[in-house]
């Protein structure tokens, strides 16, 4: 302070302080009059009070009176007491002494202080306040004087910006569990919310710390030791103004070590105030566990998906593998023996061998396609079973008895245990149970040495409703056995133990797949227990609703007869099939009339007499008109003994929805491509003979 100020300040203040009667000259008196004058005019407050216990108020201008809402000075000193303490907020009143106190104390050789604080007013007014003080020394003793401003207006300006601020903050960042305010030019950190750990660094407070204590005591006392001096070098104020150089913000994952248990925390590094270089930061800490785990059980999916992806490209090129070595086997036959055949043309012992070997060969193949063909259907959303009374006796019997003639050869003993008591006549799909008996039981032929043994066993089990019958059956044989790890996957698809060339048996290795997939369609369970070189046996559990007895329509007629010297309409494209089907037929004395599309057999059936026709066999895919339009076409002649013909389908569309669409246009059968003779002579025993009666 200077000179002059000091001058001043011990020349006026007895004037300012002085009672009336004091003894003052005329001129000082004068003086003293103009500076309390020019002191009232002041904008803002303006007092003088002992900086002594008593703090007694030694001057107050008339914009402090007014501040206090008092009509006058003598009110004012009434109200305050004629003391500083009196004019405090009592709430505030610690912290404002000791905040002077501090500031006049400490390194400030201007002895002024700065003090925010409330006051009460004469009205019950709460008011806000900027105290400027001066600390001096003087004749009158110590004092210090005040110049006050009125903040009450811009406190709750910025109080209100703080709180929104603060609910911003709150709400941005409700899963942080610890928040600091850094400011890297000044290496402070003031917690904003403090998580458990920080509240060691912090002892429990809100204030300000040096960031770089707090930072390496946070590093030593709960970051583990695998990521210590990651972080370390993430806090040091260089790594922070580099990595916001560019962006907003940054974060680093770390371990952290807490009562003995280890968390996965993540911190976020914000840019707040950027004065041409990073200076103010807020840093977040929290837990990131949930995510980690999250994002691991994700990992793990993936790689369980590629996993299962990879495994099911390995089975797929096993086997296309083993399908195209099977597919080769036949076709290698099928072309070798025609080699043959044509070299010995003359000879008919060795064609007629060649020709069986030939038939062989075709039967493998067509087994084959069938085989993919069933398990792509039995998949489709296509597939359901038909349900119609069946003698369960009849399926396993026509199984064992197809079996027979293989076993025989193989001089297998080949028994079947079949209690008679058991409740013959179920609900079922015929077809069906006799591809799953069929496959499992012709399975243990095939893989059953000569002279081995197989044994069919059925038997009723207690079923859970009177309304239904429960089978076990039981195919056990003394065959080459399957190893255990061939065992585990032997209902896969695609799985196969050894191809065909170590086996020495053909196969697709889907026989079993198949049967599964039908077993549990129907409710049903189906298990294999073996032993390599001992022996297999698959074991088959089924429910069956019970149905009464069948009666038994024995049909003594003699179909080949009936059918010899009667006129049949083949429908059929292709050249190839319809020479082949036309000799085959005629070799029954059945007179073959063509029709190369559906179109001709109309235009055909239109000028037929009725009953030319024994009736048509239609091909289903041909140009110009295909066999369901030419069947819905017939179904709708005028004539009714037209339009009722027998029509039986010949396909290679063997799904369950072609049959279904043939049924639906009004076809009698579905049956499928090439020609088997037995099946047609049953199809047309069943349809056209039994119609006739
Ligand atoms: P495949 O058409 O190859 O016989 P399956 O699905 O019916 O196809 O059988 C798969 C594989 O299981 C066979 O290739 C064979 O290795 C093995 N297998 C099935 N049944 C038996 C059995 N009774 N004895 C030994 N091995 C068997």
């Amino acid at each position: 302070m200077g000179d002059t100020e000091y001058k001043l300040i011990e020349e006026m203040l007895p004037l300012l302080v002085a009672d009336e009667d004091d003894e003052f000259t005329p001129e000082q008196r004068e003086s003293a009059h103009k500076f309390k004058k020019f002191l009232d005019h002041l904008p803002g407050g303006f007092f003088i009070y002992r900086a002594d216990k008593s703090e007694e108020l030694l001057y107050a201008n008339m914009a402090l009176v007014r501040m206090f809402e008092c009509d006058s000075i003598k009110e004012f000193a009434e109200f305050t007491g004629r003391s500083f303490k009196g004019m405090v907020y009592s709430e505030d009143y610690d912290a404002v002494e000791k905040s002077i106190t501090q500031q006049i104390m400490g390194d400030n050789s201007d002895n002024l202080d700065y003090v925010e604080y409330r006051i009460l007013t004469k009205k019950g007014n709460m008011r806000y306040v900027e105290d400027y003080g001066h600390f001096v020394q003087t004749n009158v003793g110590d004092i210090y004087y005040v110049f006050i401003t009125d903040a009450t207006v811009k406190t709750t300006m910025r109080q209100r910006d703080v709180l929104q601020k603060l609910e911003i903050i709150e709400g941005l960042s409700d899963n942080y569990d610890s928040i600091l305010y850094v400011d890297l030019d000044t290496d402070s950190v003031v917690p904003y919310r403090m998580s458990k750990r920080l509240v060691k660094q912090f002892d429990g407070e809100v204030k300000a710390k040096p960031f770089s204590w707090v930072a390496e005591d946070f590093v030593n006392s709960w970051v583990h030791p695998d990521d210590q001096q990651t972080i370390r070098e993430a806090l040091s104020p260089e790594y922070i103004r580099r990595m916001l150089q560019d962006d907003r913000s940054f974060y680093v994952n770390f371990k952290c070590l807490y009562e003995s248990e280890l968390q996965y925390m993540q911190l976020r590094v914000v840019d707040v105030k950027n004065n041409g270089h990073v200076s103010q930061v807020v840093i977040g800490s929290r837990n990131i566990e949930d995510e980690i785990k999250q994002e691991m059980q994700q990992k793990n999916l993936v790689e369980r998906a590629l996993e299962d992806a990879r495994i099911a490209n390995n089975a797929k090129n096993t086997f296309l593998s083993n399908m195209s070595h099977d597919m080769r086997t036949p076709l290698n036959a099928l072309f070798g023996y025609l080699g043959l055949a044509k070299k010995n043309i003359g000879d008919s012992e060795a064609m007629s061998k060649y020709l069986d070997s030939i038939n062989n060969a075709g039967k493998q193949l067509l087994d084959l396609v069938d085989k993919v063909l069933e398990i792509s259907y039995l998949d489709s959303k296509d597939f359901h079973f038909t349900e119609e009374p069946c003698s369960l006796i009849d399926i396993i019997k026509e199984t064992c008895d197809e079996l027979a003639p293989l076993a025989k050869k193989k001089k297998i003993d080949f028994t079947l245990d079949c209690p008679p008591e058991a409740h013959p006549e179920v609900y079922a799909d015929k077809e069906q149970i006799k591809n799953v008996l069929m496959n499992i039981a012709s399975n243990a032929v095939k893989y059953t040495g000569k002279g081995g043994k197989v044994n069919f066993l059925v038997e009723e089990i207690p079923s859970a409703s009177s309304e239904f019958a429960a089978f076990r059956f039981v195919v056990t044989d003394t065959g080459i056995g399957i190893s255990p790890s061939a065992l585990e996957k032997i209902f896969d698809p695609f799985e196969r133990e050894q191809n065909s060339t170590h086996s020495g048996v053909f196969g697709s290795g889907l026989g079993l797949t198949i049967a599964k997939q039908i077993v549990e369609s129907m409710g049903g369970s189906i298990t294999a227990q073996s032993e390599l070189g001992v022996g297999s046996t698959f074991t088959v559990v089924l429910s069956f609703r019970l149905s009464e007895k069948k009666e038994t329509i024995e049909d003594t007629d003699d179909v080949e007869a009936f059918v010899k010297g009667k006129k049949i309409l083949v429908v059929e494209d292709n050249e190839i099939n319809l020479e082949i089907e036309t000799e085959l037929l005629e070799d029954l004395g059945i007179i073959v009339e063509p029709a190369e599309n559906g179109q001709i057999a109309v235009d055909k059936m239109k000028v037929a007499k009725p009953g030319e026709y024994l009736f048509i066999l239609m091909d289903i895919q041909m140009p110009v008109m295909d066999g369901w339009e030419a069947t819905e076409a017939i179904r709708s002649l005028d004539n009714p003994k037209l339009a009722n013909i027998p029509i039986i389908a010949l396909s290679a569309n063997a799904f369950e929805s072609d049959k279904r669409q043939s049924a639906k246009t009004g076809m009698n059968a579905h049956l499928n491509k090439p020609i088997d003779i037995p099946v047609l002579l049953d199809s047309v025993q069943n349809i056209v003979m039994k119609k006739k009666k």
